[in-house]
């Protein structure tokens, strides 16, 4: 295992994190006053832990690129958050949970971690509760669920198809209340440019003033990335556009591994692309699929309007494939379902690639009503992108790049492989697998940040209490500031052509093409050498309009779109390494007779964790080995 140190406590699964609370260093709360905690992010991860820290007394800095830390990416979140409080009575328990998000990801995450975020999730609801957030409720005034993919309870709180919005502004509200408070000072428009290390430790980070221009130096006892997924490496995505993964790519060439990059959630249920101009994609949340059920016209080729098309010539293709779970199946095998139909020629709309979701019956069986107050503003959302209604006719979908199971390494503590480095939220590997179940993503962020890191930060931060308040002045501070300014100046003096915003775009359609939804050893070797292809002609015909000592657009996409040619790579290497098809990772060569993900466990069981090791360089891999204890290595079967 070489340098992976999990540091999963002893002792039985349900009682790990009870004994680890238990156990753990404390700081008392004079000294807390004198450690200084950057945290990058205000998603509900970064929100959740600056305000929770800063509660605790600690001094906190945090960081977004936004205008306001509610705007971070988690607001677009729509379906809803997952917790095991059984409030339907319907089977539901924490082990439940626990059960259903390692089986929905492929048995390749880490038992002790997703038990631990099957157990904070019921004080995530409560907390949020507590907080304000509007959850939708039933006729009697308790929060109310609904069901979402890969589990046959309903466990999923949600607050109409807003739900990422609503508890964003509850941690803004927390957060909001910490920095009245002077806990925590609130730097937006700032973008982290590097990490520094000083003797082998996070000590601090460098960031670019967005709209001046400024490099500025911040040093503190530990630094926490909230920073999110890098789902637009794919370009056309259902993230916020200006989601990347720079701040975790430098944290990696610093030491940091990167755990399992290739594993890339691709969401069945995305409104398809339009036309080539499009910059993003936008969602419909999987929480549709409680009510909509998916479809394709059994002919080849049907042109009929779908209203058109009667029942019996209709193909419920995943009813039919998957009769236990129906159009709730995992969306790795959802996404997949769809892809087939379309490659088979069954697709609908003008480039057949698309599916249906359809409403008719749900609304026939509830009454338009019903399904207004339930879905109203995705009704919307999809109206105003198309101009269809979808009370009327079946709404149009087809797979899209949506979340990233693959981040940087953290043990137990969520410390990544540097010393007071954290990672929370998206930004880490730890609790999906291979795949994500739908909703259990702001469980997640906001467990980690609200819940886990303030417990486990102490740990590290107790044996910090001398180190006085971090200098910027140091030559650690000089050099990373002096490398940062140095790659700004190389950009902006390429004086090319293309923007950046056009190699993204081919970077995207190589990655969709090669490292989508299923993936094979040619076509993976061919994407290296295209990315490698294009990265070389990035850094000789780039173009920046304007200067670095301004608001500059231009120079901040360009810096991200450079970070992703380097994680592209890592992200292939990732793929072709794993000789096996699990969850969202779907190898052609390992696939059983009917065209399901065939797992190997015997030399698969591990999490890849990449080291970088050099400019050039070909990374080093280290392996964690998976154990489990208290579930069983089964075939993943939804049928
Ligand atoms: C359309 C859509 C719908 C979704 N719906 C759901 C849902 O219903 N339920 C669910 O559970 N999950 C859902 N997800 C997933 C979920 O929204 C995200 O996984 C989650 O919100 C991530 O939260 P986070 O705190 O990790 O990061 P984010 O919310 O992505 O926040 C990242 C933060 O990091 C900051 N940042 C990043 N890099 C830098 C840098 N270099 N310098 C400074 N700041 C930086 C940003 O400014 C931002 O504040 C959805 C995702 C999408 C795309």
């Amino acid at each position: 295992m070489g340098k992976l140190i999990s540091k999963i406590p002893e002792g039985p699964l349900s009682e790990k994190w009870t004994s680890y609370k238990a156990s753990v260093k404390l700081v008392n709360p004079a000294n807390k006053k004198k450690l200084e905690i950057i945290v990058i992010g205000t998603g509900l991860s970064g929100a959740g832990a600056a305000s929770a820290l800063g509660e605790l007394g600690y001094s906190v800095k945090v960081f977004c690129y936004q205008d306001s830390p509610r705007r971070a990416h988690s607001v677009a979140a729509q379906g809803g958050i997952n917790a095991a409080k059984n409030y339907q009575n319907d089977g539901d328990s924490v082990f439940r949970l626990f059960h259903d998000m390692i089986k929905g990801g492929d048995y390749r995450a880490r038992e002790a971690n997703v038990y631990r975020a099957a157990e904070v999730s019921n004080q995530v609801i409560d907390h949020f509760t507590a907080l304000g957030v509007p959850f939708a409720r039933d006729y009697g005034g308790t929060l109310d669920t609904r069901s979402f993919g890969g589990v046959q309870v309903s466990r999923t709180f949600y607050a109409k198809g807003q739900t990422g919005q609503q508890c964003l502004l509850g941690c803004y509200s927390s957060l909001n209340r910490q920095i009245k408070k002077g806990t925590v000072k609130m730097f937006p428009r700032r973008e982290m440019l590097d990490l520094v290390l000083i003797d082998g430790r996070a000590r601090g980070i460098i960031v670019r003033n967005l709209i001046t221009g400024e490099i500025e130096r911040h040093g503190a006892h530990a630094v926490v990335l909230a920073t999110g997924g890098y789902g637009t490496i794919y370009y056309l995505s259902t993230l916020a556009v200006n989601s990347n993964a720079s701040a975790a790519w430098k944290a990696h060439r610093k030491g940091a591994f990167f755990a399992n990059p290739s594993f890339i959630q691709i969401h069945p249920t995305s409104v398809p692309q339009l036309n080539e101009f499009q910059s993003k994609l936008t969602l419909m949340s999987e929480s549709l699929r409680n009510d909509g059920r998916i479809w394709v016209p059994k002919k080849k080729g049907d042109k009929r309007p779908a209203n058109e098309i009667p029942d019996e010539e209709r193909d419920y293709f995943l009813e039919r494939r998957y009769p236990a779970y129906g159009n709730l199946v995992p969306r790795d095998v959802g996404s997949r379902a769809s892809k087939e139909r379309c490659d088979a020629g069954y697709g609908v709309g003008d480039t057949g690639l698309s599916v249906y979701l359809d409403f008719r019956d749900a609304i026939n069986k509830q009454g338009k009503k019903a399904i207004e107050s339930k879905y109203r503003n995705l009704f919307e959302l999809y109206n105003t992108i198309t101009g269809s209604d979808p009370y009327t006719e079946p709404m149009r979908i087809y797979p899209a790049g949506h979340y990233t199971m693959g981040g940087l390494w953290v043990d137990y503590e969520l410390m990544t492989t540097i010393p007071g480095l954290y990672a929370i939220g998206e930004a880490n590997f730890s609790d999906h697998g291979a795949n994500r179940l739908g909703a259990s993503s702001l469980m997640q962020a906001a467990g980690d940040g609200y819940f886990v890191l303030p417990n486990t930060i102490s740990n590290y931060l107790a044996d910090q209490i001398s180190v006085p308040k971090m200098a910027t002045d140091k030559v650690e501070f000089d050099e990373a500031e002096k490398s940062s300014r140095e790659r700004i100046a190389r950009l902006m003096a390429i004086k090319g052509k293309q923007n950046a915003g056009t190699f993204h775009k081919r970077l995207g359609k190589i990655m969709w093409d090669y490292v989508g939804m299923s993936r094979n050893e040619a076509g993976l070797l061919k994407a290296l050498e295209l990315v490698r292809e294009l990265k070389d002609e990035f850094w000789k015909d780039l173009n920046i309009p304007g200067t670095d000592v301004e608001l500059n657009m231009e120079l901040e996409k360009a810096g991200r779109v450079a970070d992703y040619f380097d994680l592209a790579q890592l992200l292939i290497t990732d793929a072709l390494n794993r000789k096996e098809s699990c969850g969202a990772h779907f190898r052609e060569e390992y696939q059983t007779p009917d065209g399901e993900a065939l797992r190997n466990d015997q030399d698969f069981a591990y999490v890849a964790a990449w080291e970088f090791a050099g400019e050039g360089q070909s990374p080093v891999l280290h392996k964690e080995e998976l154990k489990f204890e208290a579930v069983e290595m089964k075939v993943r079967s939804y049928k």
